[in-house]
Parts: C-alpha cells; structure tokens; sequence
C-alpha cells in the first residue's frame, strides 16, 4: 500500500513551518535564536517540539520505536490531525462504527468530512465485513474503538485484523483504554500493516486527562506526515515534564490500574443484585454500561444525590443505559448504596 497516495495533495507539497528549535538541536550554551525572555524561569523556554525526552522513555514501554510515536495536546488532537492530512474536505469520507466515541464525527464535521456510520451488533460486536461493505473509493479513513467507548467491550481482534488486510485506507484503532484491557494492543502490529495508526492516551489509566496528552504509535512515514502538519511546539513544557514524571513510576499507574479492576468485579456483582438492572454488559475498560429498568428516572434521582453518571439513552442499542465509571472504593459504595435507596 502507498501511504503518500493517500495523503492529500495540498499536504503532500506543504514545506513545513522550521522552528528555531527544529534548525538547532544540539548543545548551546547560549540561546538567542528564538526571541525568548532569557530570565530563568520553568517555561521561559520554548518547548522540544518532538518531546524527544517523553519518547524515549515511552517507546520501550510500548514497544516500538521514538520515530514511531506522535503525541499530541489530547487524543482529539491526533483524531483531528488524521483527518486533516488524508481527507480533502467536503469530497472525501471517514467511516466509523456506531455507537462509538463522538469525537471522530465532530471532528469530521469540522473539517467537512462526510462520515459513514456502520452499526455494531446489539452486543457491540465488530463484523469487518459489515464495514469493509459501506466503505467506497473516496472513503480514506476508518477509526475503530477498542475496548470500545461507550459499550466498554474490546472489539474481536481477528475481524479488526481483517478489516486494517482489506480496508484499502488508514485504519486508526482507539485503545485508549487497552491499559484496562486483557486483549493485546494492535501496537504489535504496526510493523505489518503500513495503514495501521493506534491512539492512547494518558487521560484514563494514567490518571492525567488535565494534562491533555495523547499517544499516537504508526509507521515513521506516518507519525513525520503528522509532525509536518502539527503545530510546532504543540507539548508544552509544564506537560512534558509531567509526563515524564508519570513515566518513571509506571508501578503507581499499574497498582491503580489492579484496584479499578478489582472495584471494577465488585461493582459487577452489586449491579447483578440490584433489581433495578435489566443487563450488565461485559467490560474491559474502566467502565460499566448497564441497562436499567428505568434509565431517566435512576439517572435524575443520581443527579439529586450528587452522583453524576453518563446518560447513554440516545446512543445506538444504549436503550434504558447509563455507562458509569469505576470510582475509588468509596465512591463506588456510595453509589450502590444510593441505588439501593431508590425507589422507582
Ligand atoms: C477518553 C477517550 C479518549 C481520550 O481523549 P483525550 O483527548 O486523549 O483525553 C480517546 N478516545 C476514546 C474512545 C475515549 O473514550
């Protein structure tokens, strides 16, 4: 597959903005190429513009290689960029399954992008065929969600797999909850598949959504497309430092990530027991959608107990749903016992 007969031809010309930091990378001693403030401080600096230090120590921890790593001011940022360098607005198309994360359609939309939405099965399962079905020529871009955002389910690998052999665009699949998630990450496959980008983020597992952070993991022909369309010091500098932090005690995030899973399996059985359940769906994220008896009515008693949790009625199949997040053990009692309080 040729990556660059996919990218835009505007994109495809572009000479890319050369920071000051991109035309002098080595040791300076003094700095008075880029008009700073020279008085110290922790930001008088402009930022590395390619977070090389963040890449470095984030690379052997998933496996492939700086070059192969984009980050971005979110994961909506790398969804914005994808769209901007494949799809020439208001001619070509996104594909996406339904329901899934909101963002790739606003995202489209913004860019006047037509998106074609392709139902999930009512459990939330992935048919390759179904898509690969409603894809046509001018369709240059899919994004697929696993563990799937709002369901929680991890989509079946072997028809992801098939759908990135036959999609004949970029495939992005979302993992931003794989770190909740006992299926292997696609990252594994980047080195055999040329249209394969997969997004993570450091706003769930990693506990730091306020940093605004997000990983992007493709081939080096795909992540330098981006760092040509990205604005230049896209990291700021209090962030990069932040993460590198987190990045060092990766033994924190993992114990955090054991007890989110453990509450996860207690607010599982709770639910089971509650006879305003109607049917628990299966997880492997962070949350839990579940399907009551009487959604609205369980949802508005929440809100006047000051417990907030999704509304997830108007998604596709999300019928009576609410998709609720696993808190700390705490938060988690006080929203089974408030449950048990109801009275319909
Ligand atoms: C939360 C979430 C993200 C994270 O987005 P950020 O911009 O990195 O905070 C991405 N994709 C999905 C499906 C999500 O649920």
């Amino acid at each position: 597959m040729n990556i660059q007969n996919l990218v835009r031809a505007n994109i495809r010309a572009l000479q890319p903005y050369s920071s000051a930091r991109d035309e002098f990378t080595g040791n300076g001693e003094v700095f008075l190429d880029a008009n700073e403030n020279p008085f110290e401080t922790e930001v008088n600096r402009y930022p590395d513009p390619y977070q090389r230090a963040i890449k470095e120590n984030l690379a052997p921890i998933k496996a492939v290689r700086p070059a192969q790593i984009f980050l971005g001011n979110g994961s909506d940022e790398a969804i914005d960029l994808i769209i901007r360098i494949f799809c020439e607005p208001g001619k070509e198309k996104i594909i996406i399954s339904d329901p899934s994360y909101g963002m790739y359609q606003v995202s489209a939309g913004i860019n006047n992008i037509e998106v074609i939405k392709v139902p999930l099965s009512e459990n939330f399962e992935f048919i390759a065929e179904n898509m690969l079905k409603e894809a046509d020529e001018n369709t240059k871009v899919a994004f697929l969600c696993s563990p799937n955002n709002p369901s929680g389910n991890a989509l079946d690998s072997a028809e992801v797999e098939k759908f990135i052999q036959s999609f004949e665009g970029i495939v992005v699949v979302d993992e931003a909850y794989i770190d909740f998630s006992s299926s292997k990450s696609f990252t594994e496959k980047l080195e055999i598949y040329p249209n394969l980008i997969v997004m993570q983020t450091f706003s769930k597992a990693w506990g730091m959504a306020g940093l605004r952070l997000g990983m992007a993991f493709a081939s080096e022909e795909i992540i330098g497309l981006i760092n040509k369309v990205k604005p230049p010091y896209n990291i700021n500098i209090l962030t990069q430092k932040a993460a590198l932090e987190a990045l060092s005690n990766e033994d924190k995030v993992k114990a955090e990530i054991e007890l989110i899973l453990q509450q996860k399996d207690w607010l599982q059985k709770e639910f089971t027991e509650l006879p305003v359940t109607e049917h628990i769906f299966p997880s492997d994220s962070n949350f839990l959608l579940v399907k009551f008896k009487d959604a609205k009515g369980l949802f508005d008693y929440l809100i006047a107990k000051e417990i907030i949790v999704r509304d997830r009625r108007k998604v596709r199949f999300g019928d009576n749903c609410l998709r609720i997040t696993v808190g700390t053990p705490e938060e988690n009692k006080k929203l089974i016992a408030a449950i048990k309080n109801y009275q319909p």
